[in-house]
């Protein structure tokens, strides 16, 4: 009988750890493959920090040669399509025929909402993203008088990036005027109201201005005009409104949510199909009816069930239902945090934000970076950043 081939389509947080539960299967088990569009892999939480010049590319990215075990083939290249009923993938090289399938492709900017010049404007998903910003934005505001920056968008991501490019424009020497653009009533929507509003007084502390309740209404590629009529000339704008799942497309009937994420079964499966697996931010993964957060912790989780699941079936043992257990979360914010650990509010600062770069340690994929991330963390407790 031939050997089962098994697909992972993405090798970040959740692709990894699915990638380490099927490595436990020998070769003459079965075949892996992994497919990833990049030959590296990236610690996104500390892209703002990239972004803003704190932090080198090198100390965020890990080379997935060295991180895979032998026995599994890594395909360079971007997966186009997934069809869960025929069991296939395609890529620019043809098609693949698997036999299991763990789809873990992340989520990338969502664009949608800017109708022009989308190329124009500057997004934060990806290692790319965070060295182009990095780059421009210096040369930006060194050749400006008075540069203006707009970050569209109040949510967690927006609001990093705010805070990351104030504090550069300010080190560089042209300190930027840096405004934050919500198009609800309030930024960080959905947050409890002590850390939202711990976090808004310091973006103010920090020079940030917070306009709510107005929306882009147009971008000619360098000025953008706002729907109370106001205009910002020669702006430097990021957009920062979401994500979504990205390519590849899926063939067939599934459910998703708006933003693209696959609904699955406790199993991780999508159902009808049960030989395909998603996790990570491709995934809807319901939680007390809810679907869960996109956040580092549930990636690395769910990509190891899905994984192990695997194994389980080729190993003739009973499946087991992911359970996500929520430690919390954290938001840093400059040389500032607030979150939420363990059901208990933290707002001085130090504290949260030493747990956080304590966790992109943690997680890291290379032990320099994770020494790295430990020691920006004792610094951060200590107040030496
Ligand atoms: C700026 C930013 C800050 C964040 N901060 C935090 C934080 O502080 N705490 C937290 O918990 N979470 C944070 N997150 C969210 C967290 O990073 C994600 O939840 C996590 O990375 C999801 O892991 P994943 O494995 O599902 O996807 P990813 O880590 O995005 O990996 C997806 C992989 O799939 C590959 N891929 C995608 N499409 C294709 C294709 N078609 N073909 C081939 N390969 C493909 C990509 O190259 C990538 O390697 C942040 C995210 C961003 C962008």
């Amino acid at each position: 009988m031939a050997k089962p081939q098994i697909a992972i389509v993405g090798a970040g947080f959740a692709g990894l750890a699915a990638s380490r539960q099927l490595s436990r299967l020998s070769p003459q088990e079965a075949d892996i493959h992994l497919f990833d569009r990049n030959a590296s892999t990236t610690m996104l939480p500390a892209l703002p920090d990239v972004a803003g010049g704190r932090l080198e590319p090198a100390r965020v990215r890990a080379d997935l040669r060295q991180l895979l075990d032998p026995h599994i083939q890594l395909h360079l290249g971007t997966v186009e399509r997934v069809d869960p009923a025929r069991k296939t993938l395609n890529t620019a090289e043809g098609e693949f025929t698997y036999d299991f399938l763990v789809l873990t492709c992340g989520a990338v900017a969502d664009r949608r909402g800017l109708k022009e010049n989308q190329e124009s404007a500057y997004t934060l998903s990806s290692l790319a993203d965070a060295e182009r910003i990095c780059q421009d934005f210096s040369a930006f505001v060194q050749s400006r008088s008075s540069p203006q920056v707009l970050v569209v968008g109040g949510g967690y991501t927006g609001l990093e990036l705010a805070s990351n490019l104030k504090i550069r424009s300010v080190r560089l020497g042209r300190p930027a005027r840096v405004t934050v653009l919500e198009m609800k009533d309030r930024i960080l929507a959905g947050l409890p109201d002590r850390i939202r509003s711990y976090l808004e007084t310091q973006a103010l502390r920090q020079g940030l201005e917070i306009r709510t309740g107005i929306r882009l209404d147009s971008f000619d590629g360098r000025n953008v005009r706002l729907s109370d009529g106001s205009c910002i000339e020669d702006v430097f704008l990021c957009w920062s409104t979401g994500t979504r799942r990205g390519m590849p497309e899926l063939q067939g009937e599934q459910q998703e949510l708006p933003d693209g994420r696959i609904v699955v079964d406790e199993y991780l499966r999508i159902p009808w199909h049960p030989q395909t697996f998603v996790a990570g931010d491709a995934a809807a993964i319901l939680h007390r009816d809810v679907p869960l957060r996109k956040a580092v912790n549930f990636a690395y989780y769910s990509g190891k069930s899905a994984g192990r699941n695997i194994l389980f079936e080729l190993r003739g043992r009973p499946l087991q239902a992911f359970r996500p257990l929520d430690l919390g979360w954290v938001i840093p914010f400059g040389n500032t945090a607030a979150g939420q650990v363990l059901g208990i509010d933290f707002l001085s600062g130090r504290l949260p934000l030493a747990m956080h770069y304590a966790m992109c340690g943690y997680r890291n994929f290379t032990l320099g970076n994770k020494i790295y991330f430990v020691r920006i963390a004792l610094r951060a407790l200590f107040d030496m950043l």
